[in-house]
């Protein structure tokens, strides 16, 4: 079989990974470098432009870096995280810490416990698809519980989207991160591949080409139509093909473009999922920022929605890493302006939020910032779904295709999975 892969994020460089055994695979990809949003931020520093850190119930992610020889990599910490509102940093890791969460009343800190404990043993979620997630967020944790923790952090994540978002996606998110504490009561313990994701970026682009696949880069897709029977490709103006099939691993509207003149109802359907764009400063500092790796920062004057500082899960080094993302909405004014500027107000409010923050030790500050960097996961995101199998020949899966599970990395090694089986007629 002759088979290309559309897009060499870390979900193409898998799927092709996987299929290079079968088929003879290429992979286009159209920035200079693969690894889309997983890939690196400096080059030579090897560490990653946004932030990914592992959980515990992240399977099919550790046996790919087992398999990868990658594991000595990594090793899971035990972490602290924070909570910043009302101009003051509240410890947030432990039940016991949410009892003690003071901008609620105790009442609805007992409940705001008990909702978790709910979420973290629920397994279902097919009913939550239709139910909006302030709905069942208020149910569950109470009016003020929402008020106070889950609007400010909806925003922040899905700014003017966030009144649309289902419960089954916020139900997953609560679902995975409680679920990697060894026990429930404990601090969440995560890893992070070190320096970065980049090494299994390597590892699978190596393996790959070592199997006769091959990767071109700076070779956008700009068009897909069937032939015969078969698919042609276009990039750079040049025909490429026929192929037996394409999977493609870009965003449902990037493909819905490049198929539009052959396919335009399927077009439209792929162009009516909505992403909101990332911006995301990232400081190499001196000393450590905070004792927290993540605080979730519900303010809304600052622009960013938290303060992740990566190097709590990696070993002793040279800098720290703090990154500081903001999910927009394409058109909003932040993530149109200048990067300095951007750079600006993220470090104004900075020393409000981390005790002793000091610019003076901040050995470099870098902006990076994405267009289709997080679904919108909005009520009946589940019905609403296209098969992997879109047309004879053609398969495609995005992130959207995890839900109700948030992006991740070893999310997208099971759709891959799935659709790698589906090409290859195992199923
Ligand atoms: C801020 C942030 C934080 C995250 N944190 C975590 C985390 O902590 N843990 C975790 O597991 N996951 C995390 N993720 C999610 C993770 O990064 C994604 O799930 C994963 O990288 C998606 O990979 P992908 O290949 O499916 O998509 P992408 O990375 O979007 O890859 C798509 C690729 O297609 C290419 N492309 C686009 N258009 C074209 C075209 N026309 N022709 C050819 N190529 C094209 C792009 O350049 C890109 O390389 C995070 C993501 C973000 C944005």
């Amino acid at each position: 079989m002759n088979v290309a892969v559309l897009g060499g994020g870390f979900s193409g460089l898998y799927a092709a990974h996987r299929l290079a055994g079968r088929a003879r695979v290429e992979v286009f990809e159209a920035s200079s470098a693969p690894g889309g949003l997983a890939g690196p931020g400096a080059d030579g520093g090897g560490f990653d432009r946004y932030y990914h850190f592992i959980c515990r119930t992240d399977g099919a992610y550790l046996a790919l870096l087992d398999e990868l020889g990658l594991k000595g990599r990594l090793a899971f910490r035990r972490v602290r995280t924070g909570q910043f509102c009302d101009d003051r940093l509240h410890p947030f890791s432990t039940p016991l810490d949410l009892l003690g969460f003071s901008p609620v009343r105790l009442p609805d800190r007992l409940r705001f416990v008990l909702g978790t404990f709910a979420a973290r043993n629920r397994k279902e979620w097919l009913d939550l698809d239709r139910v909006p997630a302030r709905r069942w967020l208020e149910q569950t944790f109470g009016r003020k519980g929402y008020d106070v923790i889950w609007a400010p952090l909806l925003r922040a994540k899905f700014g003017p989207e966030a009144e649309e978002v289902s419960a089954a996606w916020i139900w997953h998110r609560i679902h995975r991160v409680t679920r990697s504490r060894r026990v429930p009561w404990a601090r969440e313990s995560f890893a992070a591949l070190h320096p970065g994701t980049a090494v299994a970026l390597e590892a699978l682009a190596g393996r790959l080409e070592a199997r006769g696949g091959r990767l071109r880069l700076s070779a956008p897709v700009e068009r897909i139509a069937p032939v015969d029977g078969r698919w042609t490709l276009w990039s750079g103006g040049e025909a490429f093909g026929p192929y037996d099939a394409l999977l493609s691993t870009l965003p449902l509207p990037v493909l819905g473009q490049a198929v539009e003149a052959a396919e335009p109802a399927l077009a439209a359907r792929l162009g009516a999922f909505k992403y909101l764009a990332v911006r995301c400063a990232v400081l190499r500092l001196k000393r450590p920022a905070s004792p927290y790796f993540w605080i979730n920062v519900n303010d809304p004057r600052v622009p960013f929605a938290g303060v992740i500082e990566l190097s709590h899960l990696h070993p002793p080094g040279p800098f720290r890493l703090v990154y500081l993302p903001a999910y927009l909405a394409p058109d909003d004014p932040l993530a149109r302006m200048p990067q300095e500027e951007f750079l600006a107000r993220c470090l104004e409010p900075l020393p409000r939020i981390l005790d002793g923050f000091d610019p003076g030790g901040m050995i470099e500050a870098r902006v990076f910032g994405d267009r289709y960097a997080q679904p919108v996961c909005t009520v009946g995101t589940g019905a609403a779904l296209p098969p992997i199998a879109l047309l004879p020949g053609l398969f495609a899966f995005d992130s959207f295709h995890l839900y109700p599970e948030d992006r991740t990395l070893n999310g997208m090694i099971g759709v891959a999975d799935r659709a790698v089986a589906a090409l290859a007629g195992d199923q």
